[in-house]
């Protein structure tokens, strides 16, 4: 068995920043890494929003964020939860083989966004299809490119998209979007503008191109049973995101598995005192590096406010 004051869950930028934080507070944090050593950004070839670094490769950023952490002495243990026990005091995690205890928990386990699940999507995956507009729609400035959904990620990022990009097919499945007016109004101005295209009551069914100069189109069937084919170079797929929130179900409150924070005089707080959340699991909105570390922050910080105001230290 294993025990401290603080344990955090993943090591991504919420987490490893979590345990930057939580060690300089000297609470000498445990940080259990998870399946993905660093995180969904060890995936991306190159980081350019980044404060600080003009183009850095996600696996080199991380790097540097997880030896930084290392540095300030947060105990990296390579293992991944399976089980939890919030009822109490100190709090029980359970890996296949160890059992941990804390007096706190940042819970930083990320989000992953959802996919078409066509086999031409995996193979250009990092070379022409992309989860997010804001992280890689600068690769595609000027060229043709596809946004498939209709929530508010598929037309915020088809709004993005139509500044930087030729053109923007906005391809959704049914011909009314779910996203707010707001954006839906602002979806048909560039229309008028001529710089978005609407395809709707259509779903892409194969992503065209071949593995030297990536992707060059996009095939679309619709619901009359036609089809067409959109020439584009970059697809943006942004039909949601799954939160790794399934161990806490049932324990703490969520909203379609985004654990809800700000529940008490902790901004960072869930509905259980003592469990803080960071990073994209509870973060429906931006699911960005930056605010994935500055929510990481947030949370050590609550956490060691909490362990002062209970005694623990
Ligand atoms: P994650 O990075 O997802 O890390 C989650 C951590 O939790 C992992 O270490 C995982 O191992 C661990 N974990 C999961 N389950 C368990 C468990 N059961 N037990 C223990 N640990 C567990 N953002 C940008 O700002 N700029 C970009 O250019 C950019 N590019 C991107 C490109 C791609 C292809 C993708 C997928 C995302 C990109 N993002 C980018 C978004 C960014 O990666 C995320 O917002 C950010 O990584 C979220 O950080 P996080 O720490 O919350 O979670
Ligand atoms: P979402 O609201 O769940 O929308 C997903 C969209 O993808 C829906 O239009 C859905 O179609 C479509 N879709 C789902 N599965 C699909 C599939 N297999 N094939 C084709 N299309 C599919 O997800 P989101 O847009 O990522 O938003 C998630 C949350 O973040 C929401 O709460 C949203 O409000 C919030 N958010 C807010 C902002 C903002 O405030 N500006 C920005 C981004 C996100 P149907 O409509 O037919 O179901």
């Amino acid at each position: 068995m294993k025990s401290g004051k603080i344990i955090i869950l993943g090591s991504g930028p919420a987490g490893c920043t979590a345990g930057i934080y939580a060690a300089r507070a000297g609470l000498e944090p445990l940080l259990i890494s998870g399946p993905v050593q660093g995180g969904q950004l060890t995936k991306t070839a190159a980081i350019e929003n980044w404060p600080g670094e003009k183009s850095v490769s996600g696996f080199d950023l991380m790097d540097k964020l997880m030896d930084h952490a290392k540095s300030l002495g947060v105990n990296f243990i390579s293992d991944s939860i399976v089980s939890a026990d919030l009822s109490e005091r100190p709090f029980t995690l359970k890996s296949e083989n160890e059992t941990y205890r804390a007096d706190t928990i940042i819970i930083a386990t990320g989000a992953n966004p959802k996919w078409l699940g066509i086999p031409s999507e995996e193979k250009f995956r990092g070379n022409g299809v992309s989860a997010c507009a804001t992280c890689d729609g600068f690769f595609y400035r000027d060229q043709n490119t596809a946004v498939i959904g209709g929530g508010n990620t598929a037309l915020s990022d088809a709004l993005y998209l139509a500044n930087l990009a030729k053109h923007v097919y906005l391809v959704h499945r049914r011909d009314e979007f779910r996203a707010e007016q707001t954006l839906t109004d602002r979806i048909h101005e560039k229309v008028q503008e001529g710089k978005i295209t609407l395809v709707l009551n259509a779903g892409v069914t194969e992503i065209l191109g071949d593995e030297m100069s990536g992707v060059s189109g996009v095939r679309v069937s619709f619901k009359d049973g036609s089809t067409k084919e959109l020439p584009v170079t970059g697809v943006f797929v942004a039909i949601g995101h799954i939160p790794n929130s399934t161990l806490f179900e049932g324990m703490l409150e969520m909203d379609h598995g985004i654990i809800k924070t700000g529940n008490s005089c902790y901004r960072t707080g869930t509905s259980i005192p003592g469990v803080f959340a960071a990073g994209d699991v509870q973060d429906p909105v931006y699911r960005q590096a930056i605010t994935s570390a500055g929510t990481g922050c947030m949370a050590a910080q609550d956490a060691a406010r909490y362990l002062k105001e209970a005694g623990a230290i």
